[in-house]
This record gives structure tokens, C-alpha cells and sequence, in this order.
């Protein structure tokens, strides 16, 4: 580790098996004057690939001279990384939906409360990193509000809507820091191009905010999706996959069986999952052959009729 990062652990609570749960920062200086980045991963347990591309880039900035400061926040949520589980295993809360926190509250609230404390008050911009989970593999960003900062980071489908309530993208724009939320990679498919993607993401937005020398590298086509549909399986048991990660962006046709639900048991057939709009556009998928529950995340899909170009 250079001079010109620091570590910076703010503390939570110590737990009953004595853990002292603290929250881990990383702040690197660039070498010149500038805006202040923020970017945090780990908010839920199951996104291992965030962490990762958080890792990869203070490695490579600690190097590099550039205008302004990163600070990051690698895992915003330890126990529930620890478990690979969406939520925190102590209080089963989601860290994502309880900003900004309360330190007099839940264990998942008292995270919260620090990572608003730590990173709020230090960034100007937020890149908030999830992925698609254990088991499925996803590629957008949302577009909640300066559509040239989602744009910039250059995946091919850019949601427009409002974070949700208790979302630290919410809380962030009550006070004033733009957020971009992204959601790359999962399901272990993959992990290589969605970190180089990550990566270039982060970059391109750091040259849109004049942090970084040089143009964005944006794909030849981005389309804006306004109504997304999370088709969740009513049945659980084994979900039959036909159309794997390679497939994300791709247009399908109303109808067309996305994926079916067979028991591991009886191996009938239980439900099929099937195309809603014409075209349907592929925005969260499965490998293919996962485990599901009822109301899992199965596939999320955009209504391609009412894309625009971004
Ligand atoms: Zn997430």
C-alpha cells in the first residue's frame, strides 16, 4: 500500500461471539484537486463480485496520479458476506432498505447509520456496486437521475427509476450526492469480463467528472428501459435455464419460454416462464441449471416497446 491510501476503520458493535464488527475505508488521494468519488460494494452478502472490482481499482489508482480522491467501502455488509446471504444473518434485515441507519437500532440499522457517517459526508459522487446474487447474472444501471452519469458508465441498458425507500441511493440524494447504482455480474458467470467491465465503468465515470484525462468508452448502442418486470417463479425446485448469461440485452419475442420449473422429485414439469412483452429484453438471467424458491429472483426483463436510445 502507497502513502497515498489510507485505511480508515470506523467501528459498529461488538457482537455476542465478541466480534468487534467494524466497517473498512480506503482512501486514496489522486495528487491534484478534485471531486471526491465515492464507491461502495458488499451492501449485500451475496455480490462478491463488487468487492472484487473495488479491489482491482485501488489497486491500480493507488499507482496513478488523478484529480480528487476515491474513498470505498469494499464490504458494507461483513456478516452477511461471511454467509454469502442478501441479508444480514444476525436480525435477516436487508442492509438496502433500513438507510440511513440508526446507531440505538438493529444491528443492520447501526451499519447503516455508519455508512452514511463514513462515506456521506466524504463523496460528492457514489457508485453503489450489486450484482445479481448466488445464482443469477445481471447487467444495467439505473438512471434515477443525471442521465449523462448513468450513461457514461457504459452498459448497454440503463433503467429510469427512483431508488427504493431505505436504499442508500435514496438517502444519498437527500443529501445532495449523486448515485449511481449498478448491477453487474452473479451467479459466478462470467466474474473476468463483468470485473474489466466494472473497471471501465468506474473509469469512464472518473473522465466524465474530469478526475481522469480522456473520452469515456461507451458501447455502439445504449437503450433506456422505463418498465422492467420480475418474473418470479411461483413454484420452487429446479430452474431450467434457456438463456444463460451470454444472453443478457438480447430481444426475444413475446411468449418464447424463458426458462421451466421442474421438481427435483417427482421431475414433472411445474411452471413455465415465458416472454412478457415483445420484444422482451433480457436484463437479469440464470444459468442453466439453478436452484430456485418461490418469489427468488428467476429472470428481470425489460419491455423492449418502450425502449429509447440513450
Ligand atoms: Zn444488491
Amino acid at each position: 500500500m502507497t502513502d497515498r491510501r489510507t485505511l480508515v476503520r470506523a467501528p459498529v458493535a461488538t457482537l455476542s461471539n465478541g466480534h468487534r464488527l467494524e466497517l473498512v475505508l480506503h482512501r486514496v488521494r489522486g495528487g491534484a484537486d478534485g471531486p471526491r468519488l465515492g464507491v461502495i460494494a458488499g451492501i449485500h452478502g451475496d455480490e462478491p463480485l463488487g468487492i472484487e472490482i473495488v479491489r482491482r481499482l485501488l489497486a491500480e489508482l493507488e499507482d496513478e496520479t488523478f484529480r480528487g480522491e476515491l474513498i470505498a467501502l469494499p464490504v458494507a455488509n461483513p456478516y452477511a458476506f461471511s454467509t454469502l446471504t442478501r441479508n444480514t444473518p444476525v436480525d435477516a434485515a436487508n442492509l438496502n432498505r433500513v438507510f440511513p441507519g440508526n446507531p440505538d437500532g438493529t444491528l443492520t440499522e447501526q451499519v447503516a447509520h455508519v455508512v452514511c457517517a463514513e462515506l456521506l459526508g466524504s463523496c460528492d459522487t457514489l457508485i453503489d456496486v450489486h450484482s445479481g446474487g448466488n445464482l443469477a447474472t445481471v447487467d444495467y444501471v439505473y438512471l434515477t437521475g443525471d442521465e449523462e452519469l448513468a450513461k457514461v458508465f457504459g452498459c448497454e441498458l440503463l433503467y429510469r427509476s427512483t431508488p427504493p425507500a431505505g436504499s442508500l441511493a435514496a438517502c444519498a440524494g437527500e443529501r445532495n450526492v449523486e448515485t449511481l447504482i449498478v448491477e453487474l455480474g452473479g451467479g459466478q458467470q462470467c466474474n473476468e469480463h463483468f470485473v474489466q467491465k466494472g473497471l471501465r465503468g468506474v473509469r469512464n465515470l472518473m473522465k466524465h467528472l474530469g478526475m481522469l484525462d480522456g473520452d469515456p468508452e461507451l458501447p455502439d448502442a445504449q437503450l433506456i428501459v422505463s418498465e422492467l418486470a420480475d418474473l418470479k417463479p411461483h413454484e420452487g425446485g429446479l430452474l431450467l435455464s434457456s438463456f444463460g448469461p451470454e444472453r443478457l440485452g438480447e430481444a426475444v419475442a413475446a411468449g418464447v419460454e424463458l426458462a421451466r420449473v421442474v421438481s427435483p422429485y417427482t421431475l414433472d414439469v411445474l411452471e413455465s416462464i415465458a416472454a412478457p412483452f415483445d420484444p422482451t429484453l433480457l436484463v437479469l438471467v440464470r444459468e442453466a441449471v439453478t436452484k430456485v424458491d418461490p418469489g427468488d429472483y428467476g429472470f428481470i426483463v425489460a419491455n423492449g416497446a418502450t425502449a429509447v436510445v440513450a
